[in-house]
């Protein structure tokens, strides 16, 4: 199957940042229930207020979360003035099933995806098994959707290296690898600490890689969620920030202040040493990701610098 060439909307990542702009984005979930679903376009709406690059849509372990990405995308390019970028794992699906989700992004207009390989479901930190028909690493899912149109591909990075991988060459490698497979940008692992960052961006020019690795920003405003996230994604949540967080773990006010503030200096020293662009999670609320963005160093749109 190959689907046809898309058409070219506001420019995605690799080329706003090609062209010497930044990408600014914000990340979403697909909500459960209506009441999510009506917190989740709240946000969408203030944050298209200001004009990001792109915002990305997560893709879930299994079942019918997954059809709520694909919808959930759909619905956004075809009622927001946002760019939207679909998730996308190889986890339980056959390479069939793959090329049709790809198929469908297509059709409805969508030419971003974030090609991933996904965590074992049930217990992401478990061992990695394959689908029988199916891709065994994000390389293999960049190929094919590569092959299968003119897609604009992110892939993951990871500035504390991938949990599962031996050790920084094989990380560094395999991820040399995603790019040279047809890998546009990336966008990394949530991380607390600038020199993480910078270390992987190092180790990424010492083996000739230059593609544009944009650093995912996770606003720490809640200990135990924070605690949480850093256990499953083994980011180090480093002692001072989260001391600080475990103090003011009563008072939300306190807590949003913390995680904003610490961001901020993050996010500008990584804006300072050159980063390509700013990924921000949201978890499907604007304020703490908007309170971010508003307070840095920025242009009001990556177009006016
Ligand atoms: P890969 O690139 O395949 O790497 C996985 C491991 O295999 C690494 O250790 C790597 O070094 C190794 N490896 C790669 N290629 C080879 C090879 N040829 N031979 C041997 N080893 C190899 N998960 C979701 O389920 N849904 C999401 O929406 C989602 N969004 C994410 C967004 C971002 C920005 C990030 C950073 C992660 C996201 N994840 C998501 C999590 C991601 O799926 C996991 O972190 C997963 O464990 C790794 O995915 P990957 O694409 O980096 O895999």
């Amino acid at each position: 199957m190959s689907v046809p060439t898309l058409p070219a909307a506001r420019p995605g990542p690799a080329e706003l940042i090609a062209a010497g702009h930044r990408s600014y984005s914000f990340e979403f979930f697909p909500p459960r229930t209506g009441q999510g679903e009506g917190t989740l376009w709240q946000a969408l709406r203030r944050i298209e207020a200001v004009d990001p690059s792109f915002v990305s849509v997560t893709y879930g372990a299994g079942g019918s979360s997954r059809e709520r990405t694909t919808d959930l995308t759909q619905r956004i390019a075809e009622q927001t003035t946002l760019r939207p970028v679909a998730h996308l794992t190889a986890v339980g699906h056959s390479v069939a099933e793959l090329r049709q989700i790809i198929g469908r992004y297509a059709d409805a207009g969508i030419r971003d995806v974030l090609v991933l390989r996904g965590d074992p479901p049930g217990d992401p930190r478990g061992p990695w098994t394959p689908h029988p028909e199916g891709l065994n690493h994000a390389v293999d899912l960049v190929r094919l959707v590569r092959e299968l149109g003119d897609f604009s591909i992110g892939v993951a990075a990871f500035p504390e290296w991938h949990p599962r991988s031996p050790d920084w060459d094989s990380d560094i490698r395999h991820f040399v690898a995603k790019c040279r497979a047809g890998a546009d940008y990336a966008i990394t692992q949530m991380f607390f600490r600038a020199e993480d960052y910078l270390r992987l961006r190092d180790r990424l020019a010492a083996a000739g890689c230059d593609t544009p690795v944009v650093p995912e920003i996770m606003p720490a405003t809640r200990y135990d969620q924070i605690s949480r996230f850093a256990e499953l994604s083994d980011a180090t949540f480093p002692t001072g920030l989260a001391g600080r967080l475990h103090a003011a773990r009563h008072s939300p006010e306190e807590s949003h202040r913390i995680g904003v503030d610490h961001a901020v200096e993050l996010a500008q020293r990584l804006v300072d040493e050159g980063a390509p662009g700013l990924h921000y999670i949201t978890l499907n609320h604007s304020s703490a990701a908007l309170d971010i963005h508003r307070r840095l160093r920025l242009p009001a749109h990556p177009a006016d610098r």
